[in-house]
This record gives structure tokens, sequence and C-alpha cells, in this order.
């Protein structure tokens, strides 16, 4: 079973546009996979049909073989999405976001604690937990996402852009939380506009280029072609 399959994907914007043109991979359980193309290819219309954000025109996309239309629920729950802009409470502090999120997926806050203390540890995070997410810098915000996006306990974790405009340090210190989160398990689907993200953190690859998926390959094979 895939961690993620998409089949034949169209999406006809509500301006007529045709963002994507009968886009197909699938991700294995385990990879940690990058969607790598220019601004405007599609990818963050992509992971808004697989996260339930955006709805698809035709084909299919699934999570854990949950559809993402006909089984939405059980696709959400095997799934955390870090999205490319900050979408938080700007009020609400920052254990509380990780604990709300956690309640959408039916856990108590009892429940949610122990997960969101250890996220928010291992993100750095753990001394701001009283404070509203307003007063947390750029790169804090970054991490929060991760941490609220993971404390339901998802298999699969989506990123949309998760080092665009972050400093050189914290881009490092999140590539190695993420390789960490990958090595126990979790698999992991990220887009982005740099090949050197992809080339340091991924296994396997979908060159997306105009809403079409133009090449299908590995890091590895990808470096021997250049
Ligand atoms: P859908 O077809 O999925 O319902 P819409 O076409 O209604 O999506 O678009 C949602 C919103 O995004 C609208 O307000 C739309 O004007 C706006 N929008 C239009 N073009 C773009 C674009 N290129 N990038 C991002 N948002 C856009
Ligand atoms: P990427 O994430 O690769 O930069 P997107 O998936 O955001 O690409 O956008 C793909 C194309 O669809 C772009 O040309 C964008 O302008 C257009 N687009 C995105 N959202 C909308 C929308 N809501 N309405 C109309 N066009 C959109």
């Amino acid at each position: 079973l895939p961690a993620l399959a998409v089949h034949d994907l169209s999406k006809v914007y509500g301006n007529g546009f045709q963002a994507l043109k009968g886009v197909s991979f699938e991700v294995q359980q385990g990879d940690f996979f990058a969607l790598l193309g220019p601004n405007g290819a599609g990818k963050s219309t992509t992971l808004g049909i697989l996260s339930g954000l955006v709805q698809k025109s035709t084909g299919s996309a699934s999570v854990m073989g949950f559809d993402v239309n006909d089984q939405a629920f059980g696709a959400r729950l095997n799934l955390g999405v870090v999205p490319q802009e900050f979408n938080f409470n700007q009020f609400e502090k920052v254990l509380d976001i990780v604990v709300t999120q956690a309640g959408y997926f039916g856990m108590t806050r009892d429940q949610a604690l122990p997960e969101a203390e250890r996220l928010l540890k291992s993100l750095d995070l753990w001394e701001k937990r009283d404070q509203p997410s307003r007063m947390l810098s750029g790169g804090m915000k970054r991490r929060l996402m991760i941490a609220r996006a993971l404390v339901h306990g998802p298999k699969v974790l989506i990123l949309d852009e998760p080092t665009a405009g972050v400093d050189i340090e914290l881009r490092r210190s999140m590539w190695e939380f993420l390789r960490e989160l990958n090595a126990a398990g979790t698999t992991i689907i990220l887009t982005t506009h740099y090949l050197e993200e992809a080339e340091q953190l991924c296994r396997n690859i979908a060159i997306i280029n105009k809403g079409e998926i133009v090449q299908l390959t590995s890091v590895r094979q990808l470096l021997a072609q250049m």
C-alpha cells in the first residue's frame, strides 16, 4: 500500500486556468519524496488536493489507501500538513495551538499534552509554550507549524516549501529534524524549488512543470545524470 497515490489528477480553477494536467505518482511508505518545480508549476495545488483543501477536477488521490474525497477523515487522520503560510490564531498560546489541533482528531487535552510537550521540546519551542503565537519569530512559527502537524501522530507528513525564506541555520536544523522523523518511520513529501534541498534530504523526486510531471526518478539517478 503506497503512503500517497495520485492518478491522472487534473485541476481547473474557477477562473478556467488548468493548474494540473494528468498528474500521477506514488510515494511509498517510509520514503522521503520531493515535488520539485518552479513557481506556478502546480506543487501547492497537488498538495492542496492531498490535504483536502483544494477540490480536484478529475482523477484520484489517496492517503494510506483512503480516498481524499470519499474517505476524507481517514485520509486526514493519517496526514500532517505544514502549509506555506502561517495560519495561526494570533492570540492563542503556543501550547494551546498544538493541543487544539489534537482535539480535531478526537484526542483529549490529557492525551495530547505529553505529545505536545515532546514535540515542542524537540523543536526548541517549549520555553515559548505560554506565549501567544504573534510573539514568535518567523522561524519559531515555522517550527510551530511542524509541531501542530505532528501532534496526532500521522504516518505521512506533507510540507509545502518548508524552508522558503528561512535562514541557513534554521534550514539546517529543520533538515535534521525531518531526517530524524523520516528515520523513525514517518513518510515525508515536501515541495521545493531548491534542487539542493531535494538532493540533501530526499530519496525520490518528481519534477513538475506547467501542471505536468516531467520526470520521476531517484535523487541518486538524477545526480548521476548531471
Ligand atoms: P476553486 O476553483 O477551487 O473554487 P477559485 O478559482 O474559486 O478556486 O479560487 C479561490 C480564490 O483564489 C479566488 O478568490 C481566486 O480569485 C483566487 N485566485 C485566483 N487566481 C489565483 C492565483 N493565481 N493564485 C492564487 N489564488 C488565486
Ligand atoms: P506552485 O506551488 O508550484 O508554485 P501552484 O499550485 O500554487 O504552483 O499554482 C499553479 C498554477 O495555478 C499557478 O499558475 C497559479 O497562479 C494558479 N492558481 C493557483 N491557485 C489558483 C486559484 N485559486 N485560482 C486560479 N489559479 C490559481
